[in-house]
C-alpha cells in the first residue's frame, strides 16, 4: 500500500508529489497520459504573476503572494530558466486609470511588494514599441516568466529521483473508501493508498465525485495564443497586459524565457473538457486586441498557435482542503491562473493539511533538492563545447538547426527519470521543433533516437498522444515489393 497517491502530473500534482518526496513516505504520482505536464500546464502563459489582480482575502491572492518570492530558489534548485522581468498594466484611455489604480490597491491588500504607478513618459520609456495612446500603467517588478512544462517536468524528475512512483498511463476511474485507505481502480492497475490528493485539473470535479459527494464542478475556459519566431520577443522588456475585463487579464504580449513573443489568450466557456483546438476567428480577435497594445507587431514570423483549459470553479476561488466526509481525501482543485505561479506555495499547504489528517510526518534523511543541469549545448563557451564533444562525441551532432538542439541533448533527457517517451516530450524538454519549422526537418531524426534508445521499432513511436503514431508502415514494404 502506497501512503500516498497524488493524482494528475501537472504543474500542481508534481509540486505537490516534490514537496512530500522530503518525507519518509510511499508516494506514486497517478497520470493518465504518457507524460507529465500534458494538461494545462503545457498551455498557458507561462507568467509567475506578481499578485496584484486577485481579489484580497481570496485564495488566490493568498497563494500567488507567497509562490511568487519562492520561484528564485526553486528554479536555481531545478535548474529551470526563470526571469523576473516585472508586468505593466497599462491604461489606454484616461478612465482605464481608474482600474490601475484599483489593481495597486488590491495589490497592496494581497501585500505585493514593489509596486509602482507610472506615468505616459515613464512607459513609454520603459516600454518604447507601445502604442502612442498608452496613458499610464501599473508596473510590478516581481512578475517573471519561466517555462511552465519544463519546471513540471524537472519538479518530476527531481521528486522521482527522490523516490516517488511516476505511474503513468494509469487514468483513475473508480476510487472506494475502504477502513483504512482507498482503493483506486486505474486504467492500467489496481492501487491502494492511505490518503488521495486530488490534483487533475479540469476533471477534478470528476475524481472528487469518486469518492465523495459532489460539490463543485469545473468547467473549462478556453485561452488562444500566437507564438512569433524566437527574438521577436524583444519587441517588450515586461509583461505587458491590458487592463483587465470580466473575463480575466485580457490579452497580454510577453517574451517566453526563450525570446518568442506570446500573444493572448482570450477567454471562451466550453462543454469539452479535452478542446484545445484553435479557432481562426478567435484568434483575429486577439491579434484586434493586442494591436490596441503595441502597433508593428510582427505576426509575420507566427510559427505557432495553441489553446489551454483554465480549470474554472463553481466557487470562483482555488480549492484546497479535506474533503468534509472523506476523512484523507484532499481536494486540489479549480486551480485556474494564477496557479502556475501559486504551485509551490499550495504545494506547502497540502502538507500541512496532511501533517493534520495523518499526524507528524517523518523527514528522509536522504532527500535531494538539486536536479543536474541539463546541459545546453548552444548557451555553451567555444573551449567548453570543445571539451563535452571530446568527451561525449554525440553532443557533436546537431539534431535541430532552428534550436540548434544536439543528439547529445535528445540522449540525456531520455535517459533521465521522468524521461522523454514521445517526440513532443523531447521537444518540451530540450526543445528540438520548438524553432521556425516545427520539427519539419528534425522529427524523423528525433524519432531514430527514441526508437533506438527505448529498444523500440520506429512505428511504435508516437507524437505526443497514446496512439498518435507517426508512421503507419515502411514504403517500398516486403509485401508491394513482392508485387503482393
Ligand atoms: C490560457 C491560460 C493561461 C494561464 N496563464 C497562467 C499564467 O500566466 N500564470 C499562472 O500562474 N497561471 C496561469 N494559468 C493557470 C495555470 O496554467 C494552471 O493553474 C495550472 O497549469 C494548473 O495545473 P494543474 O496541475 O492543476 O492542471 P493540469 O496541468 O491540467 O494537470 C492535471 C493533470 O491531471 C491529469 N488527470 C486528469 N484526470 C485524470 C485521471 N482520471 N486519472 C489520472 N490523471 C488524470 C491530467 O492528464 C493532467 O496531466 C493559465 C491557464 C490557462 C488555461
Amino acid at each position: 500500500m502506497y501512503d500516498i497517491a497524488v493524482i494528475g502530473a501537472g504543474i500542481i500534482g508534481t509540486s505537490v508529489a516534490r514537496e512530500l518526496s522530503r518525507y519518509s513516505l510511499r508516494i506514486a504520482l497517478i497520470e493518465k497520459d504518457n507524460d507529465v505536464a500534458n494538461g494545462t500546464t503545457k498551455a498557458n502563459s507561462g507568467i509567475i504573476h506578481a499578485g496584484y489582480d486577485a481579489k484580497p482575502g481570496s485564495n488566490k491572492a493568498k497563494y500567488n503572494a507567497l509562490g511568487n518570492p519562492m520561484f528564485d530558489e526553486l528554479c536555481e534548485e531545478l535548474a529551470v530558466p526563470f526571469k523576473r522581468i516585472g508586468s505593466l498594466v497599462i491604461a489606454l484611455e484616461s478612465y482605464d486609470m481608474e482600474k490601475v489604480e484599483e489593481l495597486y490597491n488590491r495589490g497592496l491588500a494581497n501585500g505585493i511588494p514593489e509596486m509602482r504607478i507610472l506615468g505616459r513618459s515613464e512607459v513609454r520609456k520603459m516600454e518604447p514599441n507601445l502604442n502612442d495612446e498608452v496613458v499610464g500603467a501599473l508596473h510590478a517588478p516581481t512578475a517573471g516568466i519561466i517555462d511552465p512544462w519544463e519546471l513540471a517536468i524537472a519538479l518530476a524528475e527531481n521528486a522521482t529521483e527522490n523516490g516517488v512512483e511516476l505511474l503513468l498511463n494509469h487514468r483513475v476511474t473508480a476510487i472506494e473508501k475502504l477502513t483504512d485507505g482507498f482503493d483506486i481502480r486505474t486504467s492500467a492497475s489496481g492501487i491502494e493508498a492511505r490518503y488521495v490528493i486530488n490534483c487533475a485539473g479540469v476533471y477534478a470535479d470528476e475524481i472528487n465525485n469518486m469518492a465523495a459527494a459532489p460539490y463543485f464542478q469545473i468547467t473549462p475556459r478556453r485561452g488562444q495564443y500566437f507564438v512569433l519566431d524566437k527574438n521577436t520577443g524583444s519587441l517588450v522588456n515586461s509583461v505587458v497586459f491590458q487592463c483587465p475585463g470580466k473575463m480575466g487579464k485580457g490579452v497580454l504580449l510577453t517574451s517566453s524565457v526563450h525570446g518568442n513573443l506570446l500573444i493572448g489568450p482570450d477567454s471562451e466557456v466550453l462543454d469539452d473538457k479535452d478542446n484545445v483546438e484553435t479557432a481562426a476567428h478567435r484568434l483575429l480577435l486577439i491579434k484586434e486586441a493586442a494591436a490596441r497594445t503595441a502597433t508593428g507587431i510582427p505576426f509575420n514570423t507566427m510559427i505557432k498557435t495553441f489553446a489551454g483549459l483554465r480549470a474554472s470553479p463553481s466557487t470562483r476561488d482555488f480549492i484546497i482542503e479535506e474533503s468534509k466526509e472523506t476523512a484523507g481525501f484532499i481536494n486540489v482543485a479549480g486551480i485556474e491562473s494564477p496557479g502556475l505561479t501559486a504551485a509551490p506555495a499550495i504545494a506547502e499547504e497540502v502538507v500541512r493539511l496532511l501533517k493534520a489528517t495523518a499526524g507528524k510526518l517523518k523527514k528522509s534523511d536522504d532527500f535531494n533538492p538539486l536536479r543536474r543541469k541539463v546541459i545546453r549545448f548552444m548557451e555553451l563557451k567555444d573551449h567548453e563545447r570543445v571539451e563535452l564533444v571530446r568527451k561525449n562525441p554525440v553532443y557533436g551532432r546537431v539534431i535541430c538547426r532552428c534550436e540548434n538542439v544536439t543528439e547529445g541533448e535528445i540522449v540525456d533527457v531520455i535517459n533521465r527519470k521522468a524521461g522523454a517517451t514521445t517526440v513532443n516530450g523531447i521537444k518540451r524538454r530540450v526543445r528540438p521543433g520548438m524553432g521556425r519549422c516545427q520539427g519539419g526537418f528534425c522529427a524523423p531524426k528525433v524519432m531514430e533516437i527514441l526508437a533506438r534508445e527505448l529498444g523500440r521499432d520506429m512505428q511504435e513511436i508516437v507524437n505526443e498522444g497514446k496512439e498518435s503514431y507517426i508512421l503507419s508502415g515502411t514504403t517500398k514494404g516486403e509485401q508491394d515489393y513482392e508485387g503482393k
